[in-house]
């Protein structure tokens, strides 16, 4: 590897997400928004931990004493200043350890038919709106989400150090080799962290169809791997996935332990309030990682671009410094 690119790594970190691939998909989302045949997908498939036995995380302790309260986190004692965040690239580190979680879920009505009186549709044929979302992080004045999205990897070479294509074509720091997702990182890290962190919102009104919270949160980058400090192996991430009126889901993933406010079943407004930004699972510092599954059940990479799909699924795209605004759909 070159020094250029391990410097610019080093201001990076990640996560991901499991799941197949399957390089030969090229079926199309609803509406105009075709895949482009050469655009990396990843089958979110239906196995993992979370249906097959996993033991019960621990009791959630008083929701008085969740937000803002790390006193309330045993894990909150493991001194972050011997191991400096973002020290490594997480092209080095597979996102394999992460679990994909079932779906669909028997216990959520079927969104796949959305009716005139589904919340969140806007006017002209709801049955056939296509869900578009907010940015779904705080970023009140740029002091929570560091300058720059660590985005979904389109080229389709794995396992290549450094190798990666974000929507414009643009190599490291936009991306990481097989990153299936967008990661917003928490400036400051876990001293931002532990000062309270950024919230995570829904990126759009919908279901929530998956709940997994009581993880350690404070894995970190050692040497040239992710560790979770007292554990051998990764423990799984914090988690909140939502169903929406369109069939798309939302996943957001290394939520702060003990900061997840909404449960299974719950109906969010786009922008309500989920969760705190964390560092659990397969993560090297504090961030969220948010990725998106089409309705054919592949996730994709929301920003448009040449790379990627011709129609953007951020409500606005490019807001200050390259982010998705703020801004929820219908411009609320
Ligand atoms: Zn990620």
């Amino acid at each position: 590897m070159s020094l250029w690119i391990l410097g610019a790594l080093v201001a990076l970190s990640g996560c991901g997400t499991g799941g197949s691939l399957a390089p030969g998909d090229d079926a199309g989302r609803p509406g105009s928004l075709a895949r482009d045949a050469q655009t990396d997908v990843e089958v979110w498939d239906g196995a993992g931990p979370f249906d097959s036995g996993e033991p019960a995380p621990e009791a959630r302790p008083d929701a008085g004493a969740v937000l803002g309260a790390d006193a309330a986190v045993p894990d909150a004692s493991v001194p972050d200043a011997a191991v400096p965040d973002a020290a490594v690239p997480d092209a080095a580190v597979p996102d394999a350890a992460v679990p994909d979680a079932s779906w669909p879920d028997a216990a959520v009505p079927d969104a796949s038919v959305p009716d005139a009186s589904t919340p969140g549709c806007d006017g002209g044929g709801c049955a056939s709106a296509v869900t578009r979302f907010r940015l779904p992080m705080q970023n009140d004045n740029n002091e929570y989400i560091r300058p720059i999205v660590v985005g979904f990897d389109h080229d389709p070479a794995e396992s290549v150090f450094g190798l990666c294509a974000d929507y414009e074509d643009r190599n490291v720091p936009y991306c990481y080799d097989g990153h299936k997702g967008s990661d917003f990182l928490l400036e400051g890290g876990f001293e931002t962290m532990d000062n309270g962190s950024a919230e995570v919102y829904a990126a759009a009104d919908g279901v929530v169809t998956l709940v997994h919270d009581g993880e350690y949160d404070r894995c970190r980058a050692v040497g040239l791997e992710v560790q979770c400090p007292g554990y051998a192996e990764i423990p799984p991430a914090n988690r909140v996935e939502i169903l929406h009126a369109d069939g798309q889901v939302t996943r957001y993933l290394h939520l702060k332990k003990w900061s997840i406010l909404v449960e299974q079943g719950d109906y969010v407004t786009c922008g309500q309030l989920l969760a705190l930004v964390g560092s659990s699972g397969h993560s090297s510092t504090p961030h969220l990682h948010f990725a998106v599954r089409g309705v054919d059940g592949v996730q994709y990479d929301p920003f448009a671009g040449p790379l990627s799909q011709p129609a953007s699924s951020w409500v606005e795209q490019d807001g200050p410094n390259g982010f998705p605004a703020p801004v929820c759909q219908g411009g609320l």
